[in-house]
């Protein structure tokens, strides 16, 4: 047997093996319902990923809802697409921008709980599939909105709706509650070296 003959044969029954493990494994999964994503850590690509399953899900014709905390002070790429583009998607935005430059915390506070009163009844309409709450975390992080009527609101959704939550942080009984967790790791980002961020890119 030649080295290429070898190779392939080992590549072959590697292959035949995994196929096995994965065949197993979609076997296993027989439950049918919506997922709750919580999508996190410090490197970028939270939010963008958030609007990726957006886009798959009106792929589908599937029913979306979007809402934003903090978000809304400066315009986004995908503020733009949704409002242009996506009329069947309804779409909040908190609009408060940064805490850091709003500095005003009741009024924060006022701008969350007016934001979370759009968010609730899209988790209790089992018409919608996909709710995407993005920045949330900061929510609960800043004690902006209770922690408990969040988690309460997720668990208690229709049974075919996926929930998506964005931010940093989410506390450990958010995570509990999560089928999903990914933790997005900042290995290096193009702002720390200088570059600004990036309409298309960045926002
Ligand atoms: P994106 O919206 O690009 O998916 P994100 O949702 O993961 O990013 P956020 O914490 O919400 O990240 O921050 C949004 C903005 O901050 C984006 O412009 C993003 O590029 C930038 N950003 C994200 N991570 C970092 C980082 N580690 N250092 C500097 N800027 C970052
Ligand atoms: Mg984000």
């Amino acid at each position: 047997m030649s080295e290429a003959e070898r190779k392939n044969a080992k590549h072959k029954a590697a292959m035949e093996k995994q196929k096995a493990n994965v065949d197993a494994s979609i076997e296993a999964a027989d439950e049918d319902r919506g997922v709750a994503i919580l999508l996190t850590g410090n490197g970028k690509g939270k939010t963008s990923s958030a609007f990726g399953m957006i886009m798959r899900a009106l792929g589908y014709g599937h029913k979306v809802g979007v809402i934003q905390f903090i978000k809304g002070e400066q315009l986004s790429g995908e503020e733009l697409y949704l409002r242009d583009h996506c009329p069947q998607v309804e779409f909040h935005q908190m609009g408060t921008g940064f805490t850091w430059d709003t500095q005003d915390r009741s009024g924060d506070i006022a701008a969350a709980q007016r934001t979370w009163a759009y968010a609730l009844p899209m988790l209790r309409d089992s018409s919608i599939d996909l709710v995407v709450l993005d920045e949330l975390t900061y929510m609960i992080a800043f004690d902006y909105l209770p922690e408990e009527e969040i988690v309460e609101a997720i668990v208690s959704r229709p049974k075919n709706q996926s929930v998506v939550v964005t931010g940093r942080g989410g506390g450990s009984k958010l995570q509990d509650i999560m089928d999903t967790v990914s933790e997005v790791k900042d290995i290096k980002h193009a702002f720390n070296a200088g570059i600004k961020a990036r309409r298309g890119v960045d926002y």
